[in-house]
């Protein structure tokens, strides 16, 4: 199996480039973000919740996502792997990911991140608020979700590069660029 976990900012362009490689590789994906915003929609007590966190640009607790997790994994055995898109996003999700992945006898091939800079997040974030109406695109979440981001996710990468695992990608230039970059990465830990 070929697991992948797909890392960034808001704004990096994780979930269309998500897309692409599920697309290639025939993977699960495994938004933890869409299943939060599907939760929200159903207006489920869960869901109402969330959506009190994610307007401020927090994040939700550790237990609530990891349940959410351990439940994906559960019910999609059998296929060619999984891509994890806006998790793990702290060190403690990471462990547990490890976990969670070693009941299965499974383990991450490699964590690609995706590298933007602020100017730029913000930019594609406001476009994207104006054009989806995702109502954590506005200026002051997106403000707090970058800087949530640098404080508590970014210690995820030193997690993986500990185990020689992470793998840093330009996430500018155009969509199809980006993604042999990721192509590439991925060519290396596909056996
Ligand atoms: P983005 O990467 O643009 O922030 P996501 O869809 O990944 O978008 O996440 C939206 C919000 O959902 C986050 O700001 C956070 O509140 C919540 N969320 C998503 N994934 C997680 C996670 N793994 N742990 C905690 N909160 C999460």
């Amino acid at each position: 199996m070929l697991n992948i976990v797909l890392f960034g900012p808001p704004g990096s362009g994780k979930g269309t480039q998500s897309e692409k490689v599920i697309e290639k590789y025939g993977l699960v994906h495994i938004s933890t973000g869409d299943i939060l915003r599907e939760e929200v929609a159903a207006q489920t007590d869960l869901g109402k919740q969330a959506k009190e966190i994610m307007d401020k640009g927090e994040l939700v607790s550790d237990k609530i996502v990891i349940g959410m997790i351990r439940k994906k994994l559960e019910e999609n055995q059998g296929g060619s792997g999984f891509i994890f898109d806006g998790f793990p996003r702290t060190v403690n999700q990471a462990r547990e990911l490890r976990k969670a992945l070693t009941d299965y006898d499974e383990r991450v091939g490699v964590m690609i991140s995706l590298e933007v800079p602020r100017e730029e997040l913000v930019k594609r974030l406001l476009m994207r608020g104006k054009e989806s109406g995702r109502s954590d695109d506005n200026m002051e979440t997106i403000n707090k979700r970058i800087d949530v981001y640098n404080r508590q996710t970014i210690p995820v990468t030193y997690y993986y590069d500990k185990m020689h695992k992470h793998a840093a990608v330009e996430g500018t230039g155009s969509v199809d660029m980006i993604f042999e970059r990721i192509v590439k990465v991925i060519s290396m830990v596909k056996q």
